[in-house]
């Protein structure tokens, strides 16, 4: 009876403490901020068991994996359930005394099936170890698992094979996600670039004396022939170098506080270059083991493992979807040329409908449809657009949009819906322009046959459905800005999008989104921020978000991809403004992409990227 309540008890009071640590974990990142940030809740797989399932209980199998002439031992944590079930590989660390049981675990009771093995030559394995006979070696369990034979065996899913790897484990998995297409997704903890550490040489010093008292359990290779192995494949082994091939895939970067944290910063900054569909990076304030962290390492893998389900797939399957999203603008009144004025497209099939015409629009717009193969954007097919709000970074493309696109074959008046003075902003540009129009439009004007193309419907809106047509719905909501301002949802046949214009944090935001596809939205850097003048720091407290914030309302939203876009920013050789100069020096208002990041991803546990313009989610 005792024994059958401390049982009960046990998982209740490993939940509270759970919470308190997670919570803990997060509070102690977090830089004071006006919002509370909520309790974090570590994902039921962490902290229960599945329910009892008599017809197909979970179990372990264990069996040999046939590689080049070697039986590799390797065993298979069995999820409970019918299945088929996706497969988690978990290639270990060199020599792999950390074999992350625990997170082995917390996978399985979260559905999946779970594979562990050694490599060759290593704890009792025949053979000699080598770092390219264990590439070969997953390669051959990878194999191993797509054998139609082993698949129905083991109730697992060939199509579903996911790497997670820590420390050397975390490189081998990227070597073979990135060399095999068909592995659905891959997490790389903490993992060593083997690429590089020949690179620095006080570093390699440091390492190679750390290897030396480490590799006891492995036969045929001494730590000095290992580092000179690496520095043969240094080109092919740099796991920067794979991010071409990861791009496309679902990626989870897990980051410590140790000697491989610049080369994961590194493979981040490259995904994001190449605009990786569904890169997470977290970083975590612990050491190379996550000793003080395995429940959040945890929390962190099977959250990450739960969205594969859902948005993995749909960025996998990013260019085939009816609905995207162009980012054709992500900056700010900040003349930054890599960073145009704040303008969206969202494309359904051939259509597109405009967020926002910051200035450059009509060139990104054509940029987009060369570069991104869209020719929904192209400057003569943009018919319809939503203002957020009428400050000058969001509208000054507004004649651009109206006569570029007319003079670039649009025949129909342009329908632009927004705050109250639109009407007056639009009559004065055409106005404004009414020589070019009229010349234009003469007996000798190049467009005199398509008149309407000058035209524009100027609609007024108030908050609620704005726009309807066969392939969209848009509703406005108000948001919280130096004026009258709106953010908008986009419900499309096979997606959900919502963005936010400049807004202090509303609720209306969380509502809109409740789970939404993509959440669009601004953040400022609190790193930045304590850099401004008061007078700065006070606007933006009431009509900017900080990371923070954002962090604390995607929690809440729930959306399965957070883009952030609309940063302040002052790239270096970029002079900021006299008013910003007495608090900060030259090139002291740079938002990097990697403070935004480590600002957002120490806060918020869901995917999310960094905007770049031309970006297509
Ligand atoms: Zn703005
Ligand atoms: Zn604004």
């Amino acid at each position: 009876m005792i024994e059958s309540r401390a049982i009960e008890r046990g998982p209740k009071t490993v939940k509270s403490l759970l919470l308190l640590a997670i919570t803990l974990i997060v509070l102690g990142l977090a830089l004071p901020c006006s919002w509370p940030l909520a309790a974090q809740t570590a994902p039921t797989a962490v902290v229960a068991d599945p329910p009892v399932d008599k017809q197909s209980p979970p179990g372990l199998a264990m069996f040999a994996v046939p590689s080049h002439g070697v039986e590799l031992d390797a065993w298979l944590y069995v999820a409970s359930g019918a299945g088929p079930h996706g497969t988690v590989i978990l290639p270990h660390g060199l020599p792999g005394y950390e074999m992350s049981g625990d997170l082995a675990q917390s996978i399985r009771r979260a559905g999946w099936n779970v594979l562990l093995f050694h490599y060759r030559g290593i704890w009792g394995a025949g053979g000699t170890f080598s770092q390219s006979s264990a590439i070969e070696d997953t390669a051959e369990v990878v194999r191993f698992l797509r054998d139609p034979a082993n698949a129905a065996k083991y109730h697992a899913d060939p199509k579903r094979i996911v790497l997670i790897g820590h420390s050397f484990g975390g490189f081998i998995a990227g070597y073979e996600a990135s060399h095999d297409p068909d592995i659905r997704a891959v997490a790389m903890i903490a993992a060593v670039n083997l690429g590089k550490i020949n690179a620095d040489p006080k570093e390699r010093e440091a390492r190679l004396k750390r290897w030396e008292t480490q590799l006891h359990p492995v036969r045929g290779a001494t730590a000095k022939e290992l580092f000179a192995e690496a520095e043969r494949h240094a080109k092919d082994w740099d796991y920067v170098q794979w991010a071409e091939a990861l791009r496309t895939r679902p990626v989870l970067l897990l980051e410590a506080d140790d000697q491989n944290h610049a080369d994961m910063e590194a493979l981040s900054s490259a995904l994001r270059e190449k605009s990786a569909v569904a890169l997470e990076q977290v970083a975590v304030t612990t050491d190379h083991s996550f000793s003080d962290h395995r429940i959040a390492l945890q929390s962190i893998v099977i959250r990450w493992l739960e969205k594969l389900e859902t948005s993995g797939s749909e960025a996998r399957k990013e260019h085939s979807t009816r609905t995207k999203v162009v980012l054709l603008g992500t900056g700010t009144p900040v003349p930054d040329p890599d960073r145009s004025g704040p303008a969206t497209a969202i494309i359904v099939d051939d259509r597109a409908y405009l967020v926002d015409f910051g200035p450059g629009i009509v060139r990104r717009a054509e940029a987009a449809a060369l570069k991104r193969e869209i020719p929904a954007v192209e400057p003569g097919n943009l018919k319809v657009a939503f203002v957020t709000h009428l400050h000058s970074d969001h509208t000054a493309g507004y004649s651009d949009l109206i006569l570029g696109g007319w003079t670039s074959g649009r025949t129909v008046p342009l329908e632009v819906y927004g705050p109250t003075g639109l009407q007056s902003m639009t009559e004065h540009i055409l106005q404004a322009y009414r020589i070019d129009i009229e010349t234009r439009t003469n007996p000798e004007g190049n467009q005199r046959r398509f008149p309407d193309g000058s035209k524009v419907n100027a609609h007024e809106i108030k908050p609620g459905v704005v726009y309807k047509d066969e392939k969209i719905t848009v509703t406005a909501f108000l948001t919280k800005h130096a004026m009258e301002s709106y953010g908008y949802r986009f419900d499309t046949p096979d997606r959900s999008i919502v963005i936010s214009g400049d807004t202090n944090p509303v609720e209306e935001t969380i509502k809109a989104c409740n789970g939404c596809d993509v959440l669009i939205h601004e953040a400022q850097p609190l790193e930045l921020l304590a850099k401004m003048p008061e007078s700065v720091q006070s606007f933006d407290a009431k009509y900017h978000t900080t990371t923070a914030q954002l962090a604390e309302l995607a929690t809440r939203a729930r959306p399965k991809l957070l883009v952030i876009y609309h940063t302040v920013s002052f790239p270096p050789g970029i002079a900021p403004p006299r008013l910003l100069q007495p608090k900060a020096g030259a090139d002291a208002l740079y938002a990097s992409p990697e403070m935004l990041q480590k600002e957002i991803g120490s806060r918020y546990l869901g995917q999310f990227v960094i905007g770049r313009d031309l970006d297509v989610y």
